[in-house]
């Protein structure tokens, strides 16, 4: 395999964690419990914890993600971690290509 540019690698990053995850199962609208106006966002964290890939989705999210539920943290509990360690609030959510 040729190493391409650093964007083709965090991409790649991205999609073999989400392949492992559960969410990819599941309600998104247990994930985005603002959005929708749903639950507090507990259904999605409690998918979370029993998720292969959650470490890698926290980790992404805190880089990278402003809103939902990623790695079992809400919007909120990633704000405080990233004053925690010292990590930049994201800018702008990436989105994925159609
Ligand atoms: S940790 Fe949660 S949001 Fe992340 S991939 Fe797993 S189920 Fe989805």
């Amino acid at each position: 395999m040729t190493a391409g540019p650093l964007s083709d690698l965090v991409d790649v990053r991205h999609l073999r964690w989400q392949n492992d995850g559960l969410c990819k199962e599941t309600d998104p609208e247990a994930f985005y419990p603002l959005a929708t106006g749903g639950t507090n966002g507990r259904e999605g964290k409690r998918i979370c914890a029993a998720c292969p890939a959650q470490l890698m989705c926290l980790d992404w999210g805190l880089h990278h993600e402003r809103y939902g539920i990623w790695g079992g943290t809400s919007v909120n509990e990633r704000i405080q971690l990233r004053k925690q360690l010292g990590i930049r609030e994201p800018t702008e959510d990436i989105e994925e290509d159609e």
